[in-house]
């Protein structure tokens, strides 16, 4: 069994269910996303346009791609065809942009607003209280053609786990808050993206409902220069 296989083998073992495993393939080439697909996965994450599409085109078209990166609005339209959820918006701005972009394919897209809980403030997303505000505003509402599936969000990097674990609880305690008050009539505000390969067991503790991970499958990322 190769080590992919493996990786997908026990990270399975140790999801509990109602947890969805994102494969993130990132920098890696369409046969590793094909090995992780014969082990059985279908999602899969990948954070540059360009190489999601490139990867969309020529894997199964059964795989369900889901946008993790920063995304920048004049690139929407070349993912709005496929993308299954799109995890970073981070400006009005750019939902609105989906939204137009979403209708012109004649599809709603999925999303999921990202929020900035980590110390470094080198991620993109809204600041917490950004993110109540826009959700308050009724401005979301107006928009036929995304659906706020629920909030994406990144831990800091460090080996203190009580504050991964405290950040992980804000964006948890945001969520339901949300959910009871924002988004109570829309019976889909129902996913909750925390957790990476460092990070995720952390994340299910604090209620995540969506785990995104890469290094734990495919193995350390080489950047080509
Ligand atoms: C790269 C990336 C991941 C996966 O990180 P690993 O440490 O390899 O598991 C998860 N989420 C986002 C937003 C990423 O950019």
């Amino acid at each position: 069994m190769s080590s992919i296989t493996e990786a997908i083998n026990e990270l399975k073992a140790k999801l509990p269910a109602g947890v969805q495993l994102i494969a993130v393939s990132k920098t890696h080439p369409a046969d590793y996303i094909r090995e992780a697909y014969e082990a059985g996965l279908r999602h899969f994450g990948e954070n540059k346009v360009q190489e999601m599409t490139d990867k969309q085109a020529q894997l199964p078209q059964d795989i369900r791609w889901h946008m993790i990166g920063h995304l920048q609005t004049n690139k929407v339209k070349y993912i709005a065809p496929y993308v299954h959820l799109i995890h970073s918006i981070d400006s009005p701005k750019l939902l609105a942009t989906v939204d137009k972009e979403a209708r012109k394919a004649g599809r709603v897209i999925d999303c999921l607003l990202q929020v900035h809980i980590a110390a470094e403030d080198t991620k993109f997303g809204f600041a917490p209280a950004e993110a109540e505000e826009y959700a308050r505003s009724g401005a979301i509402g107006e928009l036929t053609s995304v659906r706020i599936r629920g909030l994406m969000g990144m831990a800091s990097f460090t080996d203190d786990t009580a504050r991964v674990r405290a950040e992980f609880a804000a964006l948890k305690a945001l969520f339901d808050r949300l959910g009871r008050q924002c988004f109570a009539g829309t019976a889909c505000f129902d996913t909750l993206s925390m957790g990476m390969s460092g990070d995720y067991e952390e994340a299910i503790a604090e209620g995540s409902t969506m785990v995104r991970i890469g290094n734990g499958i495919f193995g350390k990322r080489y950047y080509q220069l």
